[in-house]
């Protein structure tokens, strides 16, 4: 068997080391480095600036390079055969990539995603993230227009370094697909270390190092050095020929079904280009499911339990249901403190809060929410037992070592009322 799959971010080089673990002949087609957004201007980076004091563009390049050594040893085997350059969809199951045809049993599109901007006035005067990586002094004022993951990130590092940042949010809450109250806490928290976040604010245009925006119709003006648009991302749908392949699609990405297939037979997408959860592990994880699909296997994926974290000081981490999703459920809360954790207490790591979701008649666990120090490692824990079904009861009866902050999780649990 033969896989053609275009792109190499984790969605596209995890699924073909995979492959070819099971035997499969795979065509790698990628125009851009091995480990796509993820590795080259997107999580990995980021989290590389996050562990600095300032930014260091040649440890940032280390990081980056030894990473992509290890993709490339992975990619380094006789099933997969790496091509540079841009994928087009000839129709079926074929692909041509400058001038040559490659022929599949299938074909796996995993292009990505791209920064999305506003249509304002003056929005190429504000620069991307990927843009925002490559900064190597730091700005003595930083307006980031957006909210969400990628704007508290930066907001966090680059206060971080020193700047004076103000964020400009369109909603009523930061972070909007978040748990609301976790949301509100966690925009406290970042208010208190000194970074400006304005809420329900209509960034209208920008005008030279002016970003002109309103609030409950007030016009309001925010002078800064440098401009992030941090407003989401949207699909990288250009150039791949959908429309002579005869794919589906909308403006929010390619249309698949529950195994990640297209509407043409044999031909699946993954990842941001499917527009769903913008996540590198969203993007592995329907990988697997359109390989499984592929050798007529089924799995046991659930895609409505995904972990998402958010790096900044202090780290937010979720799964599952927040409370708005459970609006008119009958739900047990539970709640529990950093500053009463031994371990948080000592380390210095005192500010944070746990709270944990259940279904109040089966006891089961619907969502976890964490706002704290090592948030994103400790969601795992709650990711299982949400995944695997498990009550507050079950959750309960499991001893936890102590002195560790993962006691926060299991406090919360036992709290739940
Ligand atoms: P996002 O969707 O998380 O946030 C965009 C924010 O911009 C939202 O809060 C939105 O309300 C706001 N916005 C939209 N229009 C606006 C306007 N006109 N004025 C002001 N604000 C406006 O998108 P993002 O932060 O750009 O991130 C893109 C994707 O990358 C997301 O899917 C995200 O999950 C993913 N990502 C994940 C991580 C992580 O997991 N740690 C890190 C970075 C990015």
């Amino acid at each position: 068997m033969r896989i053609i799959i275009i792109g190499a971010g984790p969605g596209g080089y995890e699924t073909a080391a995979e492959a070819a673990a099971r035997g499969i002949e795979v065509v790698l087609i990628s125009e851009g480095p091995l480990g796509g957004t993820c590795l080259n201007e997107g999580c990995i980076p980021t989290k590389a600036l996050c562990a600095m004091d300032a930014p260091d563009q040649e440890r940032k390049r280390e990081v980056i390079t030894q990473l992509q050594g290890g993709i490339a040893q992975l990619m380094r085997n006789k099933l997969i055969t790496l091509v540079e350059g841009r994928a087009k969809l000839c129709g079926g199951r074929s692909v041509e990539v400058g001038g040559t045809v490659y022929e599949g049993d299938a074909v796996i599109i995993a292009t990505g995603s791209v920064s999305a901007s506003l249509p304002i006035p003056g929005a190429e005067l504000a620069i991307d993230s990927a843009a925002m990586l490559e900064l190597s002094e730091v700005p003595q004022r930083l307006c980031v227009i957006g909210g969400g993951v990628i704007g508290l990130e930066f907001a966090s590092i680059y206060r971080k370094f020193g700047s004076e940042v103000t964020v400009l949010e369109f909603c009523p809450n930061v972070l909007p697909r978040f748990d609301v109250d976790l949301a509100k806490r966690l925009k406290a928290a970042l208010a208190k270390r000194g970074i400006a976040i304005e809420t329900s604010a209509r960034v209208t245009a920008i005008e030279g190092n002016k970003v002109l925006w309103s609030k409950n119709d007030k016009p309001f003006e925010t002078e800064a050095d440098c401009i992030l648009m941090a407003v989401g991302r949207r699909p990288n749908l250009k150039s791949l020929n959908l429309d002579e392949a005869g794919i589906e699609y909308t403006p929010r990405g390619i249309v698949v079904d529950s195994n990640m297939q297209t509407n043409v037979p044999g031909v699946y997408a993954v990842g941001d280009i499917t527009g769903g959860m913008m996540l590198a592990h969203v993007a592995s994880a329907q990988g697997r499911r359109a390989l499984h699909h592929i050798c007529g296997e089924s799995d046991g994926i659930d895609f409505s339990v995904v972990p998402a974290a958010v790096f900044t000081v202090p780290e937010a981490a979720c799964v599952g249901k927040t409370e708005e999703e459970c609006e008119g459920m009958e739900i047990a809360v539970g709640k529990a403190n950093y500053r009463a954790n031994g371990k948080a207490v000592a380390s210095g790591e005192a500010d944070g809060i746990c709270k944990v979701i259940a279904d109040k008649a089966s006891g089961r666990i619907l969502g976890v929410h964490i706002l704290g120090a090592h948030a994103a490692d400790i969601i795992h824990e709650a990711a299982v037992l949400i995944a695997l079904g498990a009550t507050l009861q079950q959750a309960r009866d499991i001893i936890h070592a102590h002195p560790t902050v993962s006691e926060v999780l299991f406090a919360a649990i036992c709290s739940c009322k």
